[in-house]
């Protein structure tokens, strides 16, 4: 409204002009009732495509961390990753495949379906990392961090993800924290092609 305000003094219009549109500035107008205006005027503005599409993102973004926020999985994740800032998280599944991602997300809770887990739900016999078992004869539970980053049977699929990620690759929160590091981490899991 200011500009309006500009553009009437500007253009040397009556003092009528500029106290309408300090009028409108101050009070928002004297608008026209929608059924008083002509049809076509009555529909809402036509809106930019992308825009709504980057508001209806938003808004399910809200909504998921809401929903998130609630869920009696929050505290495990936040003990591996105590920011879990959603948009590293946004970032690195958009460049996911949903494989991959579901696999990322399982890691993040806990629930990634390898012996020590599936043991606790009845669904393996034991705790222990058969690949080892086979090799060496000993009886390691295949947890998380066994299969990310001690299992002997996946030396060589390793060895290029530490290449990538440095003396952090054996530190899964601060994997976590980039949406690079994580694609690094979904990499090695689908190199390894244990799911
Ligand atoms: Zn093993």
């Amino acid at each position: 409204m200011a500009a309006i305000m500009a553009v009437a003094d500007s253009m040397g219009r009556s003092d009528a002009m500029v106290t309408m549109a300090k009028k409108a500035a101050k009070h928002g107008g004297n608008s026209s009732a929608r059924v008083a205006l002509p049809a076509l005027l009555r529909l809402p503005l036509p809106q930019n495509a992308s825009a709504i599409k980057q508001q209806f993102h938003e808004e399910l973004q809200k909504r998921w961390l809401v929903h998130w926020r609630n869920s009696p999985r929050y505290e495990k994740v936040r003990r591996l990753n105590p920011q879990f800032p959603p948009k590293v998280y946004f970032t690195a599944h958009d460049k996911l495949n949903r494989r991959a991602a579901n696999l990322i997300m399982q890691i993040r809770t806990q629930h990634i379906p390898l012996n020590k887990y599936l043991h606790r739900i009845k669904c393996a016999p034991s705790t222990r990392c058969e690949q080892c078992h086979e090799f060496t004869g000993t009886d390691t539970p295949k947890t998380t961090r066994h299969f990310l980053f001690e299992c002997q049977a996946y030396v060589r699929e390793r060895f290029k993800f530490a290449q990538g990620l440095g003396r952090k690759a054996k530190d899964i929160r601060y994997i976590m924290s980039k949406p690079e590091f994580i694609v690094w981490l979904a990499r090695y899991i689908t190199d390894t092609q244990r799911f």
